[in-house]
């Protein structure tokens, strides 16, 4: 722990709150740089989706755009909207495209909706038209994905007339997406790539993009103009064939409120689920269930407090995590001190394992009563 952290840890606003998660803008830069890096002739973007992953989309767009960032993609207008006013020169891209009857605020706002359908497509180039001006978009083709994205009808009509459904709309990228590029094996993401080509050959031209952080890792081929990374930002593994190239960029701190002795034959927590074998100590932590940490993770994992393990144990409470503290020397333990869930000695990624889902969701479920804290910005 860097004595910075240290310091915001003791302040004021971390003692209002049961925890605190520690975002490290500078390993985000990194892994932003090193996508970058990765597609060396593509524009890279960053999707800031579900509030930039959890860890706060306004942010992470800010220091990104710091760093030489310029797109941002997000699901609704109302993050779009939130990212915009903090960031007016930047593209803000909504991955929801334009629903009836928001016209006038994207327009307004600057903001460029991905239009996944024919009837978008309309809605938009026939707003553009009555404003007299062309408006910005991207537009979504489906590859087999078979969630957004104009499905084959859709796209022989577009081929059969561009000029006349294009018109009023200024077309930035043709974009479609990638359903298991997080599977190298699957022969899914070559066909994906041919049905680009397939489309692309057929549609006016414009610059394409095609790759999320998986679909980056498969070369140059699926790069095209430009890319979207959002989980690798992050720091869990995008390319999970291989050892973690990305940088860590959250630690998730909980406070210890109270720390007691126990010994056989007591339990600990609700429905008494955890016996304790051995004489020892308990500590409870400033966190739960209501926070986003999954109530399946009872019993799994593992805290640190001052460097010892401390394993969790009994039902994770709505408020509340108990961890067996035997391990920690007297000396270390201090009611008031902080344990460690998410770090260096547990990622995201090992999170995501022992609650049997995705970084992803350990990430956007990640709770608004967490206390962020945002270092080396
Ligand atoms: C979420 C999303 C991305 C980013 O995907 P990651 O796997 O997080 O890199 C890119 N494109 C679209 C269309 C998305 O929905």
């Amino acid at each position: 722990m860097t004595s910075d952290l240290a310091g915001l840890l003791n302040s004021p606003d971390a003692a209002r709150v049961g925890a605190v998660l520690v975002i490290d803008l500078a390993a985000l830069v990194a892994n932003w740089r090193d996508m970058a890096d990765r597609a060396p002739g593509a524009e890279c973007a960053a999707v800031v989706k579900a509030n930039g992953y959890g860890l706060g989309d306004v942010a992470v767009a800010t220091a990104l755009w710091q760093s030489g960032a310029r797109s941002f993609f997000v699901a609704d207008i109302e993050a779009g909207v939130r990212v915009k006013t903090a960031l007016p020169q930047s593209r803000t891209l909504v991955l929801h495209g334009v629903p009836a009857g928001t016209e006038a605020e994207l327009s307004a706002r600057g903001l460029v909706p991905v239009l996944s359908s024919l009837c978008e497509v309309e809605r938009w180039g026939a707003y553009a038209r009555k404003l007299g001006r062309k408006l910005p978009a991207l537009i979504h083709i489906d590859t087999g994905m078979n969630r957004l994205g104009l499905p084959p009808a859709e796209l022989d009509r577009l081929c059969n007339d561009p000029a006349g459904l294009l018109d009023g709309i200024d077309l930035q990228a043709w974009m479609s997406h990638l359903a298991c590029a997080d599977d190298p094996t699957n022969p899914f993401t070559v066909e994906q790539l041919r049905r680009v080509r397939a489309a692309l050959a057929r549609l006016p031209n414009a610059p394409v993009s095609l790759s999320n952080s998986a679909g980056i890792f498969h070369g140059t081929d699926y790069h095209f103009d430009l890319v979207r990374p959002g989980i690798g930002l992050y720091g869990p593994n995008p390319a999970p064939w291989a050892p973690n190239p990305m940088r860590p960029v959250i630690r998730l701190l909980a406070r210890i409120l109270q720390i007691r002795d126990v010994a056989p034959p007591d339990t600990v927590g609700y429905d008494a689920t955890h016996r304790v074998a051995a004489p020892g100590r308990v500590a409870a932590l400033g966190m739960g269930y209501a926070d986003g940490y999954p109530w399946s993770l009872a019993g799994k994992g593992v805290a640190m407090v001052a460097g010892h393990a401390a394993p969790l144990i009994g039902r994770v409470s709505m408020d509340l995590l108990t961890a067996d503290v035997t391990g920690v020397p007297d000396h270390l333990l201090q009611v008031g001190g902080w344990a460690d869930i998410i770090g260096p000695h547990r990622d995201v990624d090992q999170v995501a394992k022992e609650a049997g889902t995705i970084g992803y969701e350990v990430l956007t479920r990640l709770g608004a009563r967490y206390h962020r804290i945002y270092i080396n910005g």
